[in-house]
């Protein structure tokens, strides 16, 4: 008999139907003998209802508000799972974050989990009971609702298989697996068998919202055992695990991710003299904005060309800094361009080859796309490119880097 994490995301939880059709699968787990903890996310579309709500009374709505606000989509799923699971003679209870306790710091709308008490849900387990635990909240030491950033049901579900050592948790969605990248995005994407924390990390923070960041990283820290499968389709799905196979099979690169949520600031002839990163980040750090790729250039008059990048919601703001500081230091000017996509390699496997980032960078240019920007880390190459190649881009790269999936047999 094993304890088992499921957590379910939104298009699983839709409608009615499909929570009928999420009971009739708890159901089976239970009558083969598991133990079940079921954790949910609202229905598809319900948090994105719920926000705009709040936008509609306020610009900008006060977070500890906002919390209480979307948080309800997901008290209104549990309770309907487990009024589903009762009705099949399935005993079950649902818990919101606050009642179970999940405890997380005060950082509203992005809160992370400190600590979770185990005694309730342990106690129904022991009894018999399924626990079904609204995803994406949690309470804070003040006894504020908080939630944990889109995405976060993920998270839920993996700290709740950490506290309560289950056997595995599984991840629910609406694809059958991880793939080698956004299956909507490329048709030849194929599923992979596993994939690494280390991989699957670099994969959800460059884009790859299959999983949130946040619960990667927790099941790595706690070594939980983690799958995501297809909610209604039989399947292995993916595993994430730890071991780095070493094989002759093993893939230079196990995926490509994506994403279109940054801008990029440039400022130009800026005067170059030590200390130039530190005056051009240091008001945007201290704006609270958070910069991911960086480059600069030097040119030939002793100036120098700073270019970098920051969350797209962020971009007018950091352009208006910039602007100030062009001004404080007498550089020539401060420029900016929201239609840039990162495209990222990911893989293991650079570690033991040379030549990975020449074989993207030529992939791209035989497809005549100009890159802008380019960093790298011991198992991922990113470049920034121009938006409306985006999917070109990762085409030719799933291409050239032997992923796409066999041509299927005529039948
Ligand atoms: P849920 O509501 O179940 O949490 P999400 O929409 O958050 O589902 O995540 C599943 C989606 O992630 C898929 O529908 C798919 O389009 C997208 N996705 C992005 N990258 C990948 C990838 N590498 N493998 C699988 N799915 C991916
Ligand atoms: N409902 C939340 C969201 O849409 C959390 C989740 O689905 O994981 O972001
Ligand atoms: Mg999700």
């Amino acid at each position: 008999m094993a304890l088992i994490v499921q957590k379910f995301g939104g298009t699983s939880v839709g409608s009615i139907e499909r929570i009928e059709q999420v009971a009739d699968k708890v159901k089976k787990f239970r009558d083969a003998g598991d133990d079940l903890v079921v954790v949910l996310s609202a229905m598809s579309g319900e948090t994105n209802r719920l926000i705009d709500l709040a936008k509609q009374v306020s610009e900008k709505p006060d977070p500890r508000e906002l919390d209480v606000i979307v948080s309800t989509g997901e008290q209104v799923t549990i309770a309907l799972l487990a009024m589903a699971l009762n009705k099949r003679g399935v005993p079950a209870v649902s818990y919101t974050g606050n009642q179970v306790r999940i405890l997380t710091d005060s950082s509203h709308n992005k809160a992370r989990i400190l600590q979770i008490d185990d005694h309730r849900i342990r106690a129904d387990i022991q009894a018999g009971r399924v626990v079904v635990v609204a995803g994406f909240q949690g309470v804070d030491e003040h006894g504020n609702i908080t939630t944990l950033g889109r995405g976060g049901s993920d998270t839920t579900g993996v700290a709740l298989a950490a506290a309560l050592k289950a056997d595995e948790c599984q991840i629910y969605t609406d694809v059958d697996g991880v793939y080698t990248t956004d299956p909507r995005v490329v048709a030849q994407a194929r599923r992979l068998e596993k994939i690494t924390f280390e991989e699957m990390l670099e994969m959800a923070s460059l884009g790859s919202k299959v999983l949130q960041i946040r619960s990667v990283e927790f099941a790595g820290k706690y070594n939980v055992p983690l799958r995501v499968l297809h909610s209604f389709k039989e399947g292995p799905g993916t595993l994430i695990t730890i071991d780095e196979e070493e094989s002759m099979e093993q893939p230079i690169i196990s995926g490509i991710a994506f994403n279109r949520d940054e801008a990029k600031l440039t400022i130009r002839g800026v005067p170059d003299t030590p200390g130039v990163a530190f005056k051009i980040l240091g008001p945007i750090s201290a704006s609270n904005i958070e910069v991911d790729m960086i480059v600069q250039n030097v040119s030939h008059d002793n100036t120098t060309d700073f270019t970098f990048t920051v969350h797209r919601n962020e971009y007018e703001k950091a352009l208006s800094v910039l602007e100030n500081t062009a001004r404080e230091i007498g550089a020539r000017e401060a420029t900016g361009d929201t239609k840039i996509a990162k495209v990222s390699i990911v893989g293991v496997g650079m570690r033991s080859h040379a030549g990975v980032a020449s074989r993207m960078f030529e992939a791209l240019a035989k497809e005549s796309i100009n890159i802008q920007m380019i960093s790298t880390s011991e198992i991922k190459v990113s470049v920034v490119i121009e938006e409306k190649y985006l999917e070109l881009a990762v085409r030719a790269l799933h291409t050239a880097f032997e992923l796409d999936a066999p041509a299927r047999q005529s039948e």
